[in-house]
């Protein structure tokens, strides 16, 4: 700073003050003072006094509005030396935070880390041979001296290791000055994929869809892409193509997958293309790796990253590409502080970034399908399954006609083709989307039903675990033996089926098979990786589970697909229940005949002309879409019209329902908006806490987050227990 003695009032107060927007729900950022000599920009990662805490924060852009005195603000504590956060990934978290209503800190939470994450890496100690030789020549000696002629500095481990020899003797060497020390940059967290490492013959569709994808990718500009085509059409393989020719245009690429953790075959099958793993992101990574993760991504020295949702909110030094695989999941819906879909999201951040994006799903979400047949998204189709894999055959076993025999929920005709398959030799696949041996249980005596104390859900028999629990909370207790209500003893009966329960009827019918059964409860991410593993090879007949087994994995001897519960998901009175059971019955049955094998996928049900069920069977997608958007179309839903809810929940019943109707009152007159409600939500009670939800529903064009900032502005404050919770575009609705 240089000072004139005209400016010497002005130099007083000129300190240097700038916003910094803290990982806090504050409406918008704080300012500090920049102490003399230091160098901050729009972007710097700094850590800032906050209260009696240090925090992580983010220079904001914008210039301070002077209304408070400089000379009594706090300083900027200190600048991390890591790369600023750019101009592109700060527009991307303001427009997140405005989109969906939260406060911009919670939203720039997500693209910081903890203080030790900004710190450099430290650099790894290493030997470096000298012209000195040692006084007395062993073999082990010679052995080492062999290895470590290649002219390279060795970690003092590694070279042990590839010599053969205790660390003892490079100790030794070390001390007669053979060997120097020498410092070396910390090793990349994953080695570079090179785009021209392994590149399969297109063949077929596939050509014609990876030259349609590529004239877009190429452009290097905004575009999204959708790639529509059945399990196993080669969706992969072609997007592949994209990945490639944005790393040769030496950009980087996310590829978001909704269940990472477990999709282990598919970092494989990347490395098996590009020569080198992608960096995984996910919530189960060690700290340290994250840490390591999340600095070489914003150095550009991690080229793809293949993670969850929160991956969207990695900083790139670079990105060029994003990749949405399975793009109608609905584990890209966060439901959590900052309420966000990781899809829209993600077209979002191409938009801001001008780069493409690539949506990729057999059952697209309608969303994507309507934006698809509107223009907006580039359709890309692949109408049949790769190489000699056929569709399996598929058919319903109408449970009235064919009904399991007493105490059992699996007809004649499915076990009779379970059977088949694993006289043949194949795998079956048993799926039931509930975990845990029965939903619900109660006593025969006086009809008492095990509710969880604090939710409004029944609690759910884990008989491998001895526990009934509860699916919201988390509360458990010993499976009891009198009913608690009337006391009678060994009266208490299981309701309904859940995996474990299917597995115990498998058992008594096929008491020598090698049985399976995989549910989120019963393992780590580690042991179900290894399980999935174990499946694809073979050693297992019949596998039973849950969701899990839907996604991505490939199973090549599972010749059999039996549907255990089709209507399961139908029952709700939620407007997408049809089009969520539609996607993950047909990722389901998806899992059958990945290789020439003929394979079957069976759906028992009890409503076999339901659209759904005929939609699958037939094959013809094309109609059930149709009728679903003409459905959505009547009735002004997403993406025809806007929606949002607000959940107000407090641990009273009436504080809960108070606050959300003084808040409908509060609601704006706003031509073309109306706000249905308050009404208990679908779940009325989760963890002691009272719900009551507003349904906000708006025309297409209308402007959605005014309304709700001036309904929550013009609505009482959130007192004692009372949260508000809004959510833009919910899941159900
Ligand atoms: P999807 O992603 O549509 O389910 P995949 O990309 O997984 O389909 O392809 C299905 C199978 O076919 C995989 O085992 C894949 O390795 C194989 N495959 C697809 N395209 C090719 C190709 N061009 N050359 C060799 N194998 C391929
Ligand atoms: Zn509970």
């Amino acid at each position: 700073m240089t000072l004139d003695s005209t400016d010497l009032f002005g130099a007083l107060f000129d300190r240097r003050v700038v916003p910094v927007l803290v990982p806090m729900p504050a409406p918008r950022p704080y300012s500090y003072a920049v102490p003399e000599g230091m160098a901050v920009e729009a972007g710097s990662i700094v850590q800032v006094p906050l209260g009696p805490r240090l925090v992580v924060g983010v220079v904001w852009d914008g210039l301070d509005d002077g209304t408070v005195d400089p000379t009594k603000l706090k300083e900027i504590e200190k600048v991390f030396d890591c790369p600023p956060l750019t101009r592109d990934m700060r527009a991307f978290l303001d427009w997140v935070a405005s989109y969906t209503v939260t406060p911009p800190g919670l939203v720039a939470r997500m693209a910081l880390r903890a203080p030790t994450a900004f710190d450099p890496e430290p650099m790894v100690e290493a030997l470096r041979l000298t012209e000195r030789r040692p006084e007395r020549m062993t073999s082990a000696r010679e052995r080492v001296l062999a290895t470590a002629s290649d002219g390279f500095s060795w970690t003092r481990s590694g070279l042990a290791h590839a010599a053969g020899v205790s660390s003892g003797v490079i100790d030794g060497l070390a001390a007669q000055g053979v060997f120097e020390t020498v410092f070396m940059p910390p090793p990349p967290v994953v080695a570079t994929p090179d785009p021209d490492f392994a590149a399969p013959r297109l063949e077929g569709p596939q050509k014609e869809a990876a030259a349609d994808l590529l004239t877009a990718v190429e452009e290097r500009k905004f575009s999204v892409s959708l790639i529509d085509g059945v399990t196993g059409s080669g969706k992969t393989e072609v997007y592949f193509e994209a990945v490639a020719a944005t790393l040769r245009a030496g950009k980087q690429v996310l590829i978001l997958l909704p269940e990472i953790a477990l999709t282990a075959s598919f970092l494989e099958r990347f490395q098996d293309r590009f020569g080198a793993k992608p960096a995984e992101w996910h919530s189960d990574l060690a700290p340290r790796t994250r840490e390591k993760v999340w600095r070489q991504v914003t150095t550009g020295q991690v080229r793809v990253v293949a993670g969850a949702r929160s991956a969207l909110f990695l900083p790139f030094e670079d990105l060029g590409l994003i990749i949405v695989d399975e793009e109608h999941d609905p584990a890209y819906k966060q439901e959590d502080r900052v309420f966000y879909n990781a899809r829209d999201m993600a077209v979002v951040r191409g938009r801001i970034g001008g780069f493409p994006v690539v949506l990729v799903s057999a059952t697209p979400s309608v969303e994507s399908r309507v934006n698809g047949e509107v223009g907006r998204y580039r359709p890309i189709h692949l109408p049949t399954r790769f190489g000699d894999a056929a569709l399996p055959q598929l058919g319903v076993v109408d449970m009235r006609r064919h009904p399991p025999e007493r105490g059992g929920f699996l007809s004649p005709v499915l076990l009779n083709q379970v059977g088949k398959a694993i006289g043949r030799g194949e795998q079956a696949l048993l799926f039931l989307n509930r975990r845990g041996y029965a939903p619900l249980t109660l006593c025969r005596v006086c009809g008492h039903r095990f509710q969880c104390p604090d939710c409004s859900s029944w609690l759910v028999e884990h008989r491998f675990r001895g526990q009934i629990q509860c699916h919201h909370c988390g509360y458990s207790e010993r499976t009891p033996e009198a009913c608690p209500e009337c006391g009678t003893l060994d009266h208490l009966v299981a309701c309904g089926p859940g995996v474990e329960r299917i597995a115990e009827e498998v058992e008594r019918h096929f008491p020598d098979a090698r049985t399976i059964v995989l549910s989120s409860d019963l393992m780590g991410v580690k042991r179900l990786r290894l399980e999935l593993e174990a499946i694809a090879r073979g050693e297992a007949d019949i596998v039973i589970g849950t969701q899990l087994v839907a996604k991505g994995h490939n199973f090549p001897m599972m010749t059999l697909v039996g549907i255990v519960d089709a209507d399961l998901g139908l029952a709700n009175g939620d407007p997408r229940a049809a089009e969520r059971t539609f996607q993950l019955l047909s990722q389901v049955t998806g899992r059958a005949g990945r290789t020439g094998l003929k394979s079957l996928g069976l759906l028992q049900t009890y409503q076999p002309q339901h659209p759904v069920m005929q939609a699958i069977v037939s094959g013809d997608s094309d109609a059930f879409y149709d009728r679903e958007i003409h459905e959505r179309e009547r009735a002004a839903l997403p993406p025809f019209g806007r929606l949002a809810s607000i959940i107000v929940s407090a641990d009273a019943r009436s504080d809960a329902e108070g606050h959300a109707r003084a808040l409908r009152n509060a609601a704006p007159r706003v031509d073309g908006i109306s706000v249905l409600g308050p009404a208990e939500a679908p779940l009325a009670l989760i963890r002691g806490r009272h719900r009551f939800r507003l349904l906000v529903h708006g025309r297409r064009n209308s402007d959605m987050q005014s309304f709700l900032k001036a309904m929550i502005a013009g609505g009482p404050k959130e007192r004692g227990s009372i949260s508000v919770q809004l959510d833009v575009d919910p899941q159900s609705f």
